[in-house]
Parts: structure tokens; C-alpha cells; sequence
């Protein structure tokens, strides 16, 4: 299978956000399209973006996916919840299951509610981009919309399905992986034994 490259940009409200190509193709997907757009555009420069995907819809995470896609073309993509939670459009509403093409490689689309009704993780090949869903040693920020509850059954339920090598690009922080959250993340306390 062809390489993938993997850009971190930080954004403002130190947001990652994330520009994943096809080494061979050169085809690539924006995740999350925060702002400034002229950030990720310049690290779209000599690529063909084919998606413009938001994790969820709060405005850090998505604020820049016009401006993105003037410049790049791509096809902007958000889950129905979350395009009805804060009154944003898309190309396309992504469900569950929503598998997208780029280059050698597919996207592939889980919807993990919770910190936003909308919030949905991202995974290309052993890569999962995980938006405020996860982060490294513990989980985005708690919004009124949150339900902590559901989130923890998305993380339970979608996430630790996943292989445990599973590299984990969050949308704040450093990136981690699935086995050592496992280990280190507070959220899992007490559930050592389902690991
Ligand atoms: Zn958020
Ligand atoms: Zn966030």
C-alpha cells in the first residue's frame, strides 16, 4: 500500500488541524478546517484535497471550510447533528459507516456523539483523527451540548474496537494512540480489565 503523509497545522484556539495525503497521488482530505484557512491552504500547496472534513461543528474545528474549499475545491463534509446543532452547510452530511476515497486510500467514517450530538472520528489506514472526542490524557473540553455519557459509550463502543496500535490525532495536543490512552488516560480508570 502507497504511503501516507500526515501534516499537523496548528491553528488558532490551538486547534490541530489535519492535511493527510497519498504519498503516490498526491490526492489528499483536510480535517478540520479551523482558521486561519491560509494555514492549511499553504500546506495544501501541490496537492489535489478531494474532502474538507470537520470532526464536529464547533466553530475552531470548522470556521475556515469556505475559505478552504475556494481555494483547494475540495468537497466539504460534517455530520446532519452537528450541521443542525450550530446551522452549518455542507457538500455532504457524513453517517456512520461513510467510507471516502482519496488516492490508495478510504476514510473511513464512525460517528462517536457525545461531545457534540455531530462528533465523528476519522480513520485512514491504522490512523484515527479523533476531533474533542479524545485527547491525550483525557477529552475535549465539556460544552453545554456535551453529553458526557454518550460520549464515553462512543469511546467504549467505537473507538476501543479499533487495534490498540491505532495512532490518535486528537484535535488539541500532542497525538497519542489507542494503547496508551488505554494506559494512561484518567477516563479509563477502573476499566483496566476490559483492556
Ligand atoms: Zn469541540
Ligand atoms: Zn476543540
Amino acid at each position: 500500500m502507497s504511503r501516507l503523509a500526515i501534516v499537523k497545522v496548528k491553528l488558532d484556539v490551538q486547534v490541530n488541524s489535519y492535511v493527510v495525503s497519498c504519498a503516490a497521488t498526491k490526492e489528499a482530505v483536510v480535517i478540520d478546517p479551523g482558521m486561519p484557512a491560509d494555514k492549511i491552504v499553504e500546506q495544501a500547496a501541490g496537492l489535489t484535497i478531494r474532502h474538507i472534513l470537520a470532526t464536529h461543528g464547533h466553530p475552531g474545528h470548522v470556521g475556515g471550510k469556505d475559505d478552504v474549499k475556494a481555494v483547494t475545491g475540495g468537497e466539504t463534509g460534517i455530520h446532519a447533528a452537528d450541521a443542525k446543532q450550530f446551522l452549518r452547510s455542507a457538500d455532504r452530511y457524513l453517517i456512520d459507516g461513510d467510507e471516502l476515497e482519496f488516492g490508495e486510500f478510504k476514510v473511513q467514517v464512525l460517528h462517536t456523539p457525545g461531545h457534540t450530538p455531530g462528533s465523528v472520528c476519522f480513520v485512514i489506514a491504522n490512523h484515527a483523527f479523533v476531533g474533542d472526542t479524545i485527547l491525550a490524557g483525557g477529552i475535549g473540553r465539556q460544552m453545554p451540548e456535551t453529553d458526557l455519557r454518550r460520549q464515553m459509550m462512543s469511546i467504549g463502543t467505537k473507538l476501543l474496537r479499533l487495534p490498540p496500535a491505532t495512532a490518535l490525532y486528537p484535535g488539541h495536543g500532542p497525538a497519542t494512540s489507542l494503547e496508551r490512552e488505554l494506559a494512561q488516560n484518567p477516563i479509563f480508570r477502573g476499566a483496566g480489565a476490559r483492556a
